[in-house]
């Protein structure tokens, strides 16, 4: 046993050489040397101080929904919060960030309380949608923050307000500096029930109606904005640009590769989806450099073809050394 083993042992029970494809969505990546999970903040401030001291690596899992986790997997400990606060008080509600998103959503239907119904079906955790700022439909879930708690670089607890948060299009501070998220307090507007169940039941519907039905981490890509030398390019080229992308100055990527005719491209087991061109899909046992491939060759092509560098949504992990 390692002597930063035996230190962990004796705070949380830790498990060795943890296959992580079973905690991603894409079911793809490697080993982590260690696993845990942390069920309070004294644990997980405790953990965290003998990692630093030993000059282990860290990374926080939510539900692996984001992610692209290299096939060598991650020379550290990977941890997972398993804190399970979820309460509401007339329109607040306080969550601790390893609550599932769905969830939240449910808790927000029995209660009546509107603002993130396009979030309905997004997978993983409140603390991975915080981080990413997830949205969907016009909604993101920025909108409802108030304010969180989180451990800062040297492990001490900070609650940050929303105005520090340093929400943008699926940006927020966290993607600035190492926080562990804890908890957050959100706010919403009380509505009628059955008009927010109603909503919340359409979007899970159409979801599920347009998206692959492979594994994959959702969308690939961030959308594009869609300045004027991008816009006389997509005219060059001849694409037949819908008015409302040129009103919301955005082009969906999942257009653009459509109209590239990379919809169906696959290399390894990995294949840009036919039915959502920015979802890569696991198609046939991919690896993770199988899905590195591909997105190399996406960029490649929209580089060459439309002169944009495309940006992931998606976050690599274990792909540094
Ligand atoms: C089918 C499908 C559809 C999707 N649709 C959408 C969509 O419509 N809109 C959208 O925005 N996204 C979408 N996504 C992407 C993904 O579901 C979201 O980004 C989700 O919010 C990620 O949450 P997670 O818990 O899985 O985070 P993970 O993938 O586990 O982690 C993402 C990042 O957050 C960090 N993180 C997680 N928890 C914490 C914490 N407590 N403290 C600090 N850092 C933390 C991780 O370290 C990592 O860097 C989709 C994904 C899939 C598979």
């Amino acid at each position: 046993m390692t002597e930063v083993l035996i230190k962990l042992a004796k705070v949380i029970d830790i498990a060795e050489d943890y296959q992580l494809s079973k905690l991603t969505t894409f079911c793809v990546g490697g080993s982590a040397k260690y696993f845990c999970e942390v069920t309070s903040v004294k644990q997980l401030q405790a953990v965290l101080s003998i990692c630093k001291d030993s000059d282990l690596p860290i990374f926080v899992i939510g539900g692996g929904s984001n992610l692209l986790i290299s096939d060598k997997g991650f020379d550290g400990l990977v941890l997972k919060l398993n804190l399970n606060v979820l309460s509401v008080n007339d329109n607040i509600i306080e969550v601790s960030a390893d609550r599932l998103l769905n969830k939240l959503i449910d808790k927000t239907i029995e209660y009546g309380l509107s603002g993130i119904e396009g979030l309905a079906g997004i997978p993983g955790t409140v603390g991975g949608a915080l981080v990413g700022n997830a949205g969907a439909y016009g909604d993101e879930i920025a909108n409802v923050v108030d304010h969180v708690d989180a451990l800062d670089e040297k492990y001490n607890l900070i609650q940050l307000k929303k105005e520090e948060l340093n929400f943008k299009y699926r940006h927020s501070i966290f993607k600035e500096r190492t926080l562990i998220l804890l908890q957050a307090r959100l706010q919403f507007q009380k509505h009628d029930q059955k008009e927010v169940a109603d909503k919340v039941v359409k979007y899970r519907q159409d979801r599920t109606a347009k998206h692959p039905p492979f594994p994959s981490a959702g969308c690939t890509f961030k959308n594009i904005d869609l300045t004027d030398e991008i816009e006389s390019k997509l005219k060059q080229l001849d694409f037949d640009l819908p008015e409302k992308f040129v009103e919301f100055k955005k082009v969906p990527v999942a257009w653009l590769l459509d109209q590239l005719g990379l919809k169906g491209k696959q290399i390894g087991g990995a294949q840009v989806s036919e039915k959502h061109g920015n979802f890569i899909i696991n198609k046939d046992n991919a690896s993770a450099d199988d899905i590195v491939m591909l997105i190399s060759y996406i960029k490649q092509q929209v580089r060459d073809q439309v002169g944009v560098q495309l940006q992931e949504e998606v976050r690599y992990v274990g792909f540094s050394d």
